[in-house]
């Protein structure tokens, strides 16, 4: 299968054409210009009053049976803090309340057989934990970890994330 959005991309998404060089080129047959970007996401640093985070199984590839935030891709034009919004309704099945930014933070995912750069986006948020229900077709489980001593994350954006997290909780008038 010929790789197709990612940096290693061989065709032109335009022509199909052969690309002779790696984006970010020029396509030789049409002309048509490649860049790859990365892809922004949004995620979740749910707390609770103890300041503990919320963290799931994943259930789908890649990466599943590890632990994670809750997240996931941005839509089109759609805005980072919006996508948050989308993605805690959907995978916690309740409406999440967002709080402070986190940060950004370059990762990649693996998708479709190609690694794709992407663009991570933190945010905390704020949740009534008995009404979360889990979408079975994302995650396995839930759990409430620590803050301060958090488990290895299935990705390596989330593992910086909450070290950040843990320290900007600490200087924030909220706490939150
Ligand atoms: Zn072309």
């Amino acid at each position: 299968m010929p790789l197709a959005s990612g940096p290693s991309a061989g065709f032109c998404a335009r022509c199909g054409g052969a690309l002779v060089s790696r984006p970010p080129t020029a396509c030789p047959s049409c002309g048509y210009q490649l860049y790859v970007n990365a892809r922004p996401t949004a995620s979740l640093v749910v707390l609770d009053d103890l300041g503990r985070f919320l963290a799931l199984r994943r259930a789908i590839e890649p990466m599943a049976g590890l632990w994670e935030t809750p997240g996931g891709f941005c839509d089109g034009f759609e805005h980072p803090r919006d996508a948050a919004l989308r993605e805690g309704r959907e995978e916690l099945g309740v409406e999440v309340q967002i709080r402070d930014f986190i940060g950004m933070y370059v990762g990649a995912y693996e998708f479709q057989d190609e690694l794709l750069p992407v663009l991570d986006c933190f945010f905390f948020a704020t949740v009534d934990p008995a009404a979360i229900r889990l979408d079975p077709a994302e995650s396995t489980e839930l759990t409430w970890f620590d803050l301060a001593d958090p488990p290895k994350m299935a990705f390596s954006t989330m593992d910086e994330a909450l070290v950040d997290a843990a320290r900007l909780r600490e200087s924030l008038p909220s706490g939150k």
